[in-house]
């Protein structure tokens, strides 16, 4: 697999930055960011989804197993 490099210094290596003064945003980014000059290679949600997902779900099974011991009692 090809080693990712930066577009503007050639750097291999990269760091996540907390991006929270974007200009007309009303939420928070998470910038992929060359660790040598800071050129910007990506953006991310600030919120991880896939986390928020995970958590929704434990809730809703709770929620569930407590309606079916009442449905049951
Ligand atoms: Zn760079």
């Amino acid at each position: 697999m090809a080693e990712s490099t930066c577009a503007r210094c050639g750097s291999t290596k990269f760091e996540m930055m907390h991006a929270d003064k974007v200009e007309g945003a009303t939420r928070s980014f998470l910038f992929v960011q060359c660790a040598e000059c800071g050129a910007v290679a990506g953006v991310l949600d600030f919120i991880n989804l896939g986390v928020q997902m995970a958590r929704m779900k434990e809730e809703w099974q709770r929620a569930f197993e407590r309606l079916r011991r009442n449905f049951d009692s």
